[in-house]
């Protein structure tokens, strides 16, 4: 999908947001919600999506709702360190299909890295086991201050 585009209401995030899909739920305020990444680049891969904005991407956004997403992005990052003392994290964001993005609601990554661990491929790979996951929020999700 192209930069420019008609949010579909029906992505996997915003069934997420809804709660017609499960996920492995990190934080949620009235704003934003963090969950672990099914697909993940490292252990504790998690993505913070907006709640309120039907925004595809960056360039979609308004400022308000972006201001709450990166706040939100920024607490789960704290937690994220905290909980899994990664050597480093890398925060991504995709905007538009050639770049990357494979779903189309907004939203950032939280990719923990250490040291002589190689990064996964995005957008594939091996899916999760469940069970670790819903392990590692826990642990994330005790971390949040
Ligand atoms: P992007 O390619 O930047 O749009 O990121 C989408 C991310 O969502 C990818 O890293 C996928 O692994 C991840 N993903 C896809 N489906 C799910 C799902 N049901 N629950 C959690 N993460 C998902």
């Amino acid at each position: 999908m192209s930069l420019d585009g008609v949010y579909d209401e029906n992505n996997i995030f915003a069934k997420i947001v809804r709660g017609e899909l499960p996920c492995a739920r990190v934080f949620e305020n009235p704003h934003v919600l963090a969950f672990m990444d099914v697909f993940p680049q490292s252990r504790g891969h998690t993505l913070v999506v907006s709640k309120q904005s039907r925004a595809r991407n960056l360039l979609d956004v308004e400022p308000e709702d972006l201001a709450y997403l990166i706040q939100g992005v920024q607490r789960v990052t704290h937690a994220v360190n905290a909980a899994l003392t990664p050597d480093g994290i890398v925060v991504t964001q995709f905007n538009g299909s050639t770049a990357g993005q494979t779903v189309f609601h907004l939203h950032f990554h939280i990719i923990p890295r250490w040291e002589g661990v190689a990064l996964g491929r995005h957008g594939g790979g091996q899916m999760a086991d469940m069970d670790e996951l819903a392990h590692l929020a826990h642990q994330i999700a005790a971390q949040i201050s």
